[in-house]
């Protein structure tokens, strides 16, 4: 069945295919400025609404909204297969994933934004002090094709429970994944557009931008995430951006070596090695570095990919993204790097061979760049403190992985990144209170936990004189000798050492 938005016969309109048939899967309408802005102005009065409905009738309509995916998960993982090219079992997967995050959010809100007291400190303590969070009001989603559940639901969901309504622009290669999504909320939540749909190319994404929305929530490249900042900086709109990664796992002298190997293999190649915090690097001590290089081999030597149910891994969903793997991997090879898995043969697109590279010098594409591919590099490395020197050197720091028995929280907290998974892979992301977000060239900002929420909301402060003060000071007249009663206070309250408050 073909996706279609009602659109009048003269909008301009673009097509989705199914990465691995060609196969038409949807047409939408290109949406330009004026239809972008008259989206967000009908957002601002959901907005209001979906605001006024607080915590609990918010968190009742996500939870609806929560029941109802997952009751569709089956029809939902179909269509992104067909317009993304994952396999079924990989969008479950995804789509489950999501849930947690959608259950989480609301789950928290009022928790983590509501309005609480704060102590008003010594000198002032004269005034009751609350802070609380309030929601910006509307909020631009922009994202990619690689998650199209997953990732804009990171931002989706915690803006809602915030108390946000949305204005969605999916990636050009998945717009009927993100039409179905907000189709699904308009069905438990029929009485305002809170969740909304435009629809597009690079110049929709940047009308958003400057549609007047209080907030610019982007997940997809750093190229990409910088044009947004400078669009968003036109408004001074503030953003939040989730960007590219060159993600890497440390391999330590006592890592369970097997599990290590098989954990590379799904966080390198799954999804066709198009995840944002997909490993693409591999550090492994001297001492495991052959036993792991063999078992990695072993394991990637028989995955294939494909488009039937038994295939590991789908085609490469953009086209273009072919030749930046091809680029990675023959350069790696002209500079003394060895394919023990696959080779430059491997790149054909739309699918793409398992590749393992070891011996690739630090400074190739292979190892500094987001190749978004199935390929790995691996490097010996003599002891973790290497790896994560290693690791460490790269423009990116979004996710990481460390094999260890003794030593894996400890390298995993020194790793420059904003999340890290010991003797896993990519499990940072499934945990609803942990936040997720990178470092440098992998963006800032967090989405997912209580950062997640605050970060769709701006912080209140108000303070209320309670009763009058004894060192009444911010008045023209006062005494002079209030003056004096301050230094006095001063001396007494800051003059001498005082315990950390724990
Ligand atoms: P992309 O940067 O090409 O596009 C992302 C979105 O931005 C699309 O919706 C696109 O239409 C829009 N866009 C493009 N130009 C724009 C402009 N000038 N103004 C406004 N919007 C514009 O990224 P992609 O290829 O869709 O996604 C892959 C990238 O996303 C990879 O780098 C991947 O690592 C990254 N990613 C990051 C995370 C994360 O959470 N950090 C998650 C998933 C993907």
């Amino acid at each position: 069945m073909m996706t279609t938005v009602d659109t009048p016969a003269a909008v301009e309109t673009f097509d989705t295919t199914d990465p691995a048939t060609g196969e038409l899967v949807g047409r939408f309408p290109v949406h330009g400025p004026a239809a972008v802005q008259s989206t967000v102005e009908r957002a601002r009065t959901a907005a209001r609404w979906w605001a006024g409905l607080g915590f609990a009738g918010r968190a009742e309509r996500l939870a609806a909204w929560r029941v109802l995916l997952a009751g569709k998960v089956a029809e939902l993982a179909e269509l992104v297969h067909r317009e993304g090219g994952k396999p079924v079992a990989d969008a479950v997967i995804e789509i489950a994933t999501t849930l947690e995050h959608l259950t989480w959010a609301p789950a928290n809100a009022e928790r983590v934004l509501g309005r609480r007291k704060v102590r008003s400190g010594l000198l002032l303590a004269n005034h009751a002090a609350t802070v609380e969070y309030q929601p910006y009001g509307v909020v631009g989603v922009i994202g990619p094709w690689n998650y199209p559940v997953f990732t804009p639901m990171g931002s989706i969901a915690y803006a809602l429970a915030a108390g946000n309504a949305v204005v969605f622009k999916p990636s050009e290669y998945t717009p009927a994944v993100g039409d179905w999504l907000v189709r699904s909320f308009a069905q438990v939540v029929p009485e305002q557009p809170v969740l909304q749909l435009v629809t597009g190319g690079g110049q929709t994404g940047a009308a958003l931008c400057r549609a007047g929305v209080d907030k610019v929530a982007f997940t997809g490249s750093t190229a990409t995430a910088k044009k947004i900042m400078a669009t968003c900086a036109e408004r001074l709109t503030p953003v939040l951006l989730e960007c590219g990664g060159k993600d890497a796992m440390v391999v330590d002298a006592d890592a369970d070596v097997d599990a290590a190997a098989t954990a590379a293999l799904w966080g390198g190649m799954a999804n066709a090695g198009q995840t944002c915090v997909g490993i693409e690097r591999v550090y492994a001590v001297d001492a495991v570095y052959d036993d792991f290089v063999a078992k990695l081999a072993a394991k990637a030597a028989v995955l294939r990919p494909g488009e039937d149910r038994e295939a590991a891994y789908g085609p490469a969903t953009m086209p273009s993204q072919v030749d930046v793997i091809r680029r990675h991997v023959t350069d790696a090879l002209d500079r003394g790097g060895r394919a023990v898995v696959g080779g430059a043969g491997s790149v054909r697109g739309p699918y793409v061979e398992p590749v393992v590279l070891v011996d690739v010098p630090e400074d190739a594409a292979a190892v500094r760049e987001e190749t978004f591919g199935p390929t790995l590099t691996v490097t010996r490395v003599r002891d973790a403190d290497e790896a994560v020197e290693k690791a460490n050197a790269s423009s990116y720091g979004l996710g990481a992985a460390v094999f260890g028995k003794t030593r894996g929280e400890e390298i995993a907290r020194r790793l420059r990144t904003g999340m890290a998974s010991v003797n896993s892979v990519l499990t940072f992301s499934g945990v609803g209170a942990l936040p997720f977000g990178g470092v440098g060239d992998s963006g800032f900002g967090r989405i997912h936990g209580e950062d997640g929420l605050r970060e769709f909301a701006r912080s209140k402060a108000v303070t209320r004189q309670r009763f009058p003060s004894v060192v009444d000071v911010t008045r023209f007249d006062r005494k002079p000798a209030a003056i004096k009663r301050l230094m006095t206070v001063v001396g007494i309250v800051y003059g001498r050492p005082r315990r950390r408050r724990r």
